[in-house]
């Protein structure tokens, strides 16, 4: 039986351990705010998750036996495979993630929110190709990254896209037959 749930009001944060790099950045690729944990000590994991109300994802089957997850207090999932693609698919299938992804809206590096940036403040900072044919910009306020929708963000949207089925474009629900009521 699939355990679908529909739990429209919270979007879900996450929390990866050091085996998953990159599938923490695909997902904030997809707007889902995860924490990559560096340490050694699941227990600190296991806390932060806690505290914060992260779900843990992991290819521990260790942290998936702790008492904290199986009586249900902590959700954790436990990744089947090591390939990032298949990782991802998992997630998005499991959480069904599809309809609220929001793409281009976190640092790949820092999980910080991006802020937008008119086309003037970011002249002097973007290549002048880039500055000619891109519209839209985004900025990481704590590493000061600019982000645009050019070539290599699209590359990498398609590429979870296809894992996913979450399309990376502006039409990004329309994948997605839920109707936002309300
Ligand atoms: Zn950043």
């Amino acid at each position: 039986m699939a355990t679908r749930q529909k739990d429209s009001g919270s979007i879900p944060k996450f929390i990866v351990d050091h085996n998953v790099g990159k599938l923490a950045k695909w997902l904030r690729m997809l707007g889902y705010d995860t924490l990559f944990f560096n340490g050694d000590n699941d227990s600190q994991m296991v806390s932060a998750a806690l505290s914060e109300g992260r779900i843990i994802l992991t290819r521990d089957t260790q942290i998936i036996k702790r008492r904290v997850v199986t009586i249900g207090k902590l959700k954790a999932l436990l990744l089947r495979s090591d390939n990032p693609g298949e990782q991802i698919k998992q997630v998005v299938e499991t959480l069904n993630l599809g309809g609220h992804a929001r793409p281009f809206t976190l640092c790949l590096e820092c999980n910080k929110p991006l802020e937008e940036r008119s086309k003037e403040e970011v002249k002097d900072r973007v290549p002048p190709y880039v500055f000619k044919t891109q519209e839209h910009y985004v900025e990481c306020p704590s590493c000061h990254r600019i982000y645009w929708k050019g070539t290599h963000w699209q590359a990498m949207i398609k590429k979870v896209a296809v894992f996913t089925r979450i399309s990376g474009e502006d039409s990004h629900r329309s994948m997605d037959n839920h109707r936002r009521s309300g």
